[in-house]
């Protein structure tokens, strides 16, 4: 049915008109487009976005909408290296009042039950979640049992500060964490304490999530309980 809706929902484009871009840490840059009332997705979806303020080879890519559908904006978070792809060059040179295309929302990515769940995230696999946290954070139900393990070796946590505060304001539990042991420890604890009842979603590279979704199953976590969010291109 996801499916069927996501095939709809790829023709559904529009215009949306670039307002600013800021760096959020050492390489890692976030853009922030209008939000028009028409235009709405559920937190964790994705959408697919085309440069068309210039020519570029490869003008689309799949990106998180890391902002909540009650923002008022339209907001993605990406990595840019020091040698970026055309795309992303692109994305820099964006100024205000210029437009690039998104198309979606898609995938299915997003909270569904009420059930005890974990986010994991990799990097720049926390874009869906500040999504997810923040829309909680909007709808004010306190009593959800989520937690966020948020895995960076680098430890630059992108969001940090706001996640802190999403922490202060709901019941999601948030840690940091930097070395991939310490990640398994942190699954078997909720394994342990979630029983068979535990949603896990997974988001980051493609290592990072079959590594961890690997490691999920193998301690009988249920197929149907694990959510992957898989950002190719890492
Ligand atoms: C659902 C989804 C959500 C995403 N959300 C984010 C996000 O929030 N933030 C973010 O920074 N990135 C996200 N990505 C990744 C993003 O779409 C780009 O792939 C990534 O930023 C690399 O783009 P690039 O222009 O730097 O490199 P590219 O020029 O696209 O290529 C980098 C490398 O990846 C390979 N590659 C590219 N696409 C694919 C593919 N589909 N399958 C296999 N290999 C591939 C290329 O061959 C190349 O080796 C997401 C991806 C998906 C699928």
């Amino acid at each position: 049915m996801a499916f069927i809706q996501d095939i709809f929902s790829i023709f559904n484009k529009r215009n949306i008109p670039f307002i600013e871009s800021f760096q959020e840490s050492e390489g890692v840059y976030t853009f922030r487009f209008e939000k028009s009332d028409d235009v709405t997705w559920k937190a964790g979806q994705h959408g697919l976005f085309t440069i068309t303020h210039q020519k570029i080879k490869g003008h689309t890519r799949p990106f998180t909408i890391a902002s909540a559908p009650e923002e008022d904006v339209i907001q993605i978070t990406m990595k840019i290296s020091d040698d970026p792809s055309e795309f992303k060059k692109a994305m820099l040179s964006l100024k205000k009042g210029d437009t690039i295309k998104m198309a979606g929302p898609v995938g299915s990515f997003y909270l569904k039950e009420d059930s005890p769940t974990m986010l994991i995230a990799g990097g720049i696999g926390i874009t869906p979640f500040r999504s997810i946290i923040q829309q909680i954070e909007v709808e004010g139900n306190n009593n959800k049992q989520i937690q966020l393990i948020y895995l960076d070796s680098s430890k630059s946590f992108v969001f940090q500060d706001e996640l802190d505060q999403f922490a202060k304001e709901t019941s999601v539990k948030v840690t940091y964490i930097h070395e991939r042991d310490h990640l398994n420890k942190e699954l078997d604890k909720c394994i342990c304490s979630y029983s068979n009842d535990g949603h896990f979603f997974v988001a980051g590279p493609k290592s990072m999530v079959e590594t961890t979704t690997t490691y999920l199953q193998k301690q009988k976590v249920p197929k149907r309980h694990i959510k992957k969010d898989v950002m190719f291109g890492y």
